[in-house]
C-alpha cells in the first residue's frame, strides 16, 4: 500500500490508520458455545509452525484492544450476551471472522434446546471458514481474505 500526501490531511490520517490496521491486526477470540475442536485449531494457527504472526496477527485479552474477533461455536443462551458485550466493547472499525461449521450455521449442535442459532444472527460477520473444525490453513485463508478485504 502506498501513501499519497498530496491528499487532504484528513484522507492522508486514514490511510495511515488503514495501513496499520492491515499491517497490525489484533484478535480477540471468544468461545460461544464450541466443542472446542476449532478452539484447537485456532491455537494451532498461532504457533510457530503456522506462524500467523508473519501477518502481525496479536492475540490480545481485551476486546477493547482488539481489531478483529475470532469466534467459534453456536451461541448459546449463556453466551449470547458475552458474545455481544465482547463485540460492543471493541473500538470501530471492527471485524468479525466466524469459524467453524457451527459459527455458520449452528452446525451439529443445530436445533439444541440451549442453542439460539449461528454468530450471524447475533453480530454481523465479515469473514466465514467453514470445516468441522477447519485446518490451521482455511483460518489463515479466511484471516488473509479479510485484510485483503481491508486495502479495498
Ligand atoms: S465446527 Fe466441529 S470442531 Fe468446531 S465447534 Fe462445531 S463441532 Fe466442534
Amino acid at each position: 500500500m502506498t501513501l499519497n500526501l498530496t491528499k487532504p490531511w484528513d484522507d492522508v490520517l486514514t490511510q495511515i490508520k488503514t495501513w496499520a490496521r492491515i499491517n497490525s491486526p489484533w484478535l480477540v477470540h471468544y468461545n460461544s458455545g464450541s466443542c472446542n475442536g476449532c478452539d484447537i485449531e485456532i491455537l494451532a494457527t498461532l504457533t510457530p509452525r503456522y506462524d500467523l504472526e508473519r501477518f502481525g496477527v496479536k492475540l490480545q485479552g481485551s476486546p477493547r484492544h482488539a481489531d478483529v474477533l475470532i469466534t467459534t461455536g453456536a451461541v448459546t443462551r449463556q453466551s449470547r450476551d458475552g458474545l455481544l458485550r465482547t463485540y460492543e466493547q471493541m473500538p470501530d472499525p471492527k471485524f468479525v471472522v466466524a469459524v467453524g461449521s457451527c459459527a455458520i450455521s449452528g452446525g451439529v449442535f443445530q436445533g439444541c434446546y440451549n442453542v439460539i442459532g449461528e454468530i450471524g444472527d447475533v453480530i454481523p460477520v465479515n469473514v466465514y471458514v467453514p470445516g468441522c473444525p477447519p485446518r490451521p490453513e482455511a483460518i489463515i485463508y479466511g484471516v488473509v481474505q479479510l485484510l485483503n478485504s481491508l486495502k479495498k
